[in-house]
């Protein structure tokens, strides 16, 4: 099964040279490198970043954002005449991407509302899984090209938040059923975290269940990344519209927080390069289909951002340094999403928080955020 060099395909990663093992080192590609992709849609945190390493492979990427603003906000922001945009409004809509998916022939869905704060399931739910299996059944209806579709899960369909023991390991085969019975038995009254994992728990699994019961000719891989951090390129246009992980950041970014606040708590963590540079492989790579890959960085705490940051910037103002050895020691009691997987499959180096932190403080910056 190989992709034809004529069709679409998409993200770059020229940004990310000294990651990129050598390609004599990578097992044969389902995508060669001048393929049509489509990523819908290109306009959030880790959607741009997976459209610019597309692009760097040599793929053409075919973007679906909501607006015509919005898609020329990153053609102007990508600059490569391999980058297009369509329009497809709203993912959950019937058959919102029967048009979108003629002619490419690999597709990555990142689409989702991401946020703990929903007041009902279907806020979450609703597109959550109406868009992973609308782009399914458009991809089988009319992308006959399509050989393999990358869809944006998250640790959150992996994790049982019930399980509470410390420096517990969570692998591709674990599955999150406790948020699934959480709002079966609560409904709307459900835990807005539990809203969120739901929604990526039901989403996923829908995607996988869609495989096996309609068997199209595609495969299906899913990147469950923890917490992303990293430069941010899409448009945001406040600090209030930051998306959820970089505004994770933000508050200690601003100098909010206390010595009395570290080491803290955060979570596991990857860097959205990382993420990106895990779809492109995902899309591209034969063995990489019927699998899900956790890209995750392992765990971090406020403590870690605070270290980077004052590495980076020695002078800033307002940044604790907290006790020596508190952030390691905070970050051994942490769980932890194993991402060897996808160091094996699909070459993955993941970035350092210092180098992560560093680049995602100056991009806040560079909005005049702070
Ligand atoms: P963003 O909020 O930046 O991006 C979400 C994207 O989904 C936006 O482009 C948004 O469009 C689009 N979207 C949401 N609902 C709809 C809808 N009904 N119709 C059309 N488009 C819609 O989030 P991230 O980039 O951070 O997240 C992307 C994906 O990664 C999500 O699936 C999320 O669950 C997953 N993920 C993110 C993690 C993180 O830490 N960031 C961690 C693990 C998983 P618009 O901008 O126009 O609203």
């Amino acid at each position: 099964m190989t992709l034809s060099r004529s069709r679409s395909a998409f993200v770059a990663a020229s940004l990310l040279p000294s990651l990129l093992p050598p390609l004599s080192s990578l097992p044969p590609r389902l995508l060669p490198s001048s393929i049509a992709v489509h990523v819908p849609p290109p306009s959030g945190f880790i959607a741009v970043h997976v459209a610019k390493a597309l692009l760097a492979d040599g793929f053409k990427v075919i973007g679906t954002v909501r607006s015509e603003e919005k898609g020329k906000y990153l053609v102007n922001l990508l600059k490569n005449d391999s980058f297009s945009f369509v329009i497809v409004k709203d993912i959950s809509e019937p058959n919102a991407f029967d048009e979108a998916v003629k002619g490419v022939e690999g597709i990555v869905h990142t689409a989702s509302p991401f946020y703990m704060t929903a007041g009902s399931v279907s806020e979450l739910v609703g597109p959550a899984v109406q868009g992973t299996v609308g782009v399914l059944k458009s991809a089988k209806k009319n992308g006959k090209d399509v050989k393999r579709v990358v869809v944006t899960s998250s640790v959150a369909s992996i994790q049982n938040t019930n399980v509470t023991t410390p420096g517990k390991v969570w692998t591709e085969s674990d599955w999150n059923t406790f948020s699934v019975s959480e709002i079966e038995e609560k409904g709307d009254k459900a835990a807005g975290y539990h809203l969120y994992m739901a929604s990526k728990t039901l989403a996923e699994r829908a995607a996988w269940e869609f495989i096996e019961k309609e068997k199209p000719s595609f495969s299906l891989a899913t990147i469950n990344p923890p917490y992303v951090f990293g430069p941010i390129l899409h448009q945001v246009e406040s600090a209030s519209s930051l998306n959820t992980s970089v505004g994770v950041f933000f508050p200690t970014a601003k100098g909010e927080k206390k010595a009395s606040d570290l080491p803290g708590t955060v979570g596991n963590w990857v860097d959205v390069r990382d993420v990106a540079f895990a779809h492109a492989k995902a899309l591209a790579l034969p063995e990489a289909g019927g699998n899900r890959f956790i890209t995750g960085a392992g765990p971090c705490c406020v403590q870690d951002f605070t270290e980077s940051l004052l590495k980076a910037y020695p002078s800033l103002p307002n940044i604790p340094t907290g006790q020596p050895g508190a952030a390691a020691e905070a970050n051994k009691k942490s769980q932890v999403f194993d991402g060897s997987k996808a160091t094996q499959v699909l070459g993955l180096k993941y970035h350092t928080m210092d180098e992560t932190v560093k680049d995602m403080y100056d991009s806040i910056k560079a909005k005049s955020f702070l």
